[in-house]
C-alpha cells in the first residue's frame, strides 16, 4: 500500500458502521475477472462479490443494456405493471419447471417471503403452530426470521429472542429428519440449501435431495430451497438440485441473478404459487425495471454463451489443477482435509482455521474468501477462463503451504 491510501481503508471507517472486517482494500473499476483498486494494483477475482458477479465486471454486452434501462426508467413502483417482471418470471419458470415467481432485492428478503410462504401454506390447512425444518451449519440471512432459521451461533448471538416455529437436523440423514418430525403434525416444509455456502461448502447429497423430495410429498410438506448462493448456473445446471432431478415447491434465489444488480426471486412450483393473495405480501424496490433488465440480460448472455457449460469446464479444471497441486497436503490430517463442492462453487477445507489467506492472497492480487473458519471459497464469475483459473491454483496453493507450514 501506498502514500495514497485513505485513511479509512487503514483504520475503522469513521461514519460507516462498525459491520464488516474489511480487507484494507478499496476496488476502482474491473474486466472479465480481473479488478482493479484504488492504487491501480490488479487482482484476479475469484470471489465475484460472493457468488453475484455471474457475467464478471464491466461485461460489453450488459452495461449497454443497463445503461439503456437507466436512462429509460430505473424504477416505477409495483402499483403498476413492469414488463420485464413478467418476461425474466416467464424465464425463471422455464429454466426450473415451476409456476409463479415473486421479486425482491435481497437474499434474506427472498427467504423471508419462502418462510411467510410455510407458514400461511400451514395456516390455510389449519395448522395454528407451523414447523419448519432446517438444517445444521445452515445460513439464510440476517433478519431477525432468517438468522433464526440459520444454523450458525455467530450470526444469532445477542439478537434472541429467536423466532419459533423451527426443527433443526443434521444434513445428509433422512432418518434423523424422519425422527426429528415423528408424530408432530405442524410441520409445514423442509428448508436447505443444495450446497450450503456460508455454512462451508457443504453438499447436500442427491440421494439424500430425493428422499426429501419423496418425504414431502408423502407429508405433504413444502420442500424449500435456498438457491440464493449454489443456483443461477454455478455449479452447471441452471439450479444445483437440478443435479438429483427433483423439483422443489419454492426456491429462493438472488446473488447471481442479477450480476451485480440487487436483485431477490422466490420460485414457486403449483404447491405454493397461489398462497400468497393481494395485501399477503409486497416490497418496494423488487421487480424494479432495473433489477428486472439486469436480470433478462444476464440469463441471455449466460445462455448465448454457454456459461453452464463453462462452469463445468473451468470447475473441473480448477478442481484438478488443485487436486494435483495440494496431493501431499491432501494426504497429511494436518492439512487439506477436502476440496469439495460443484462447478465454479469451490470449497477448500483446511484442518486448520486459515482467514489470514484472504489478506495474503489480496496482497499477492488474488481475491478469495474464507468461510466457516477453515474453508478457502472459490466462486468466481462464471466467465473464467482454464488460464485464469490456472492464476488461481498458482496464486493459492503456495500460500496455503506457507499457512500449513507455519505452527499455528
Ligand atoms: C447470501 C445468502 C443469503 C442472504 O442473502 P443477502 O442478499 O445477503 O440477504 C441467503 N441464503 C444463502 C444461501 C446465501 O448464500
Amino acid at each position: 500500500m501506498n502514500a495514497a491510501v485513505p485513511p479509512f481503508l487503514e483504520a475503522a471507517s469513521p461514519h460507516t458502521m462498525n459491520t464488516y472486517a474489511r480487507v484494507p482494500i478499496a476496488l476502482s473499476h474491473g474486466h472479465g475477472c480481473r479488478v482493479w483498486d484504488i492504487n491501480g494494483k490488479p487482482y484476479l477475482d475469484a470471489l465475484g462479490g460472493i457468488a453475484v458477479n455471474t457475467l464478471g465486471h464491466n461485461h460489453p454486452r450488459l452495461v449497454p443494456a443497463l445503461q439503456d434501462q437507466i436512462s429509460k426508467i430505473i424504477h416505477s413502483s409495483n402499483y403498476y405493471h413492469v414488463p420485464n417482471q413478467e418476461k425474466l418470471a416467464a424465464k425463471l419458470v422455464e429454466l426450473s419447471g415451476l409456476t409463479n415467481v415473486f421479486f425482491c432485492s435481497t437474499g434474506l428478503e427472498a427467504n423471508e417471503a419462502a418462510l411467510k410462504l410455510a407458514r400461511k401454506f400451514g395456516h390455510d390447512k389449519g395448522i395454528e403452530r407451523p414447523e419448519i425444518v432446517v438444517y445444521e451449519h445452515a445460513f439464510h440471512g440476517r433478519s431477525i426470521a432468517t438468522l433464526s432459521a440459520t444454523g450458525n451461533e455467530k450470526v444469532q448471538k445477542g439478537f434472541g429472542p429467536l423466532v419459533e416455529g423451527f426443527i433443526r437436523v443434521p444434513l445428509n440423514d433422512i432418518e434423523a429428519l424422519k425422527a426429528a418430525t415423528a408424530g408432530n403434525p405442524n410441520v409445514v416444509a423442509v428448508f436447505f440449501e443444495t450446497i450450503q455456502g456460508e455454512g462451508g461448502i457443504n453438499p447436500m447429497r442427491i440421494e439424500y435431495l430425493q428422499q426429501v423430495r419423496q418425504l414431502c410429498d408423502e407429508r405433504d410438506w413444502l420442500l424449500m430451497i435456498d438457491e440464493v448462493q449454489c443456483g443461477m448456473g454455478r455449479t452447471g445446471k441452471w439450479f444445483a438440485h437440478q443435479w438429483a432431478g427433483i423439483k422443489p415447491d419454492v426456491m429462493p434465489l438472488a446473488k447471481g441473478l442479477g450480476s451485480g444488480v440487487p436483485i431477490g426471486a422466490v420460485v414457486a412450483g403449483p404447491k405454493a404459487a397461489n398462497i400468497f393473495q393481494p395485501g399477503n405480501h409486497g416490497t418496494t424496490f423488487g421487480g424494479n425495471p432495473l433489477a428486472m433488465r439486469a436480470g433478462v440480460e444476464t440469463i441471455r448472455i449466460m445462455e448465448e454463451d454457454g456459461l453452464l457449460q463453462n462452469a463445468v469446464k473451468v470447475g473441473a479444471h480448477l478442481r484438478a489443477a488443485l487436486t494435483r497441486e495440494l496431493a501431499a497436503e491432501l494426504k497429511d490430517p494436518a492439512g487439506v482435509k477436502e476440496i469439495r463442492g460443484m462447478g465454479l462453487m469451490l470449497g477448500i477445507e483446511l484442518a486448520r482455521p486459515c482467514g489470514e489467506l484472504v489478506k495474503r492472497c489480496a496482497d499477492k492480487g488474488l481475491l478469495i474468501s474464507v468461510t466457516a473458519d477453515s474453508v478457502i471459497r472459490l466462486v468466481p464469475p462464471l466467465i473464467m477462463t482454464p488460464a485464469e483459473a490456472d492464476e488461481v491454483v498458482a496464486i493459492l496453493c503456495p500460500l496455503i503451504k506457507q499457512l500449513l507450514a507455519e505452527t499455528p
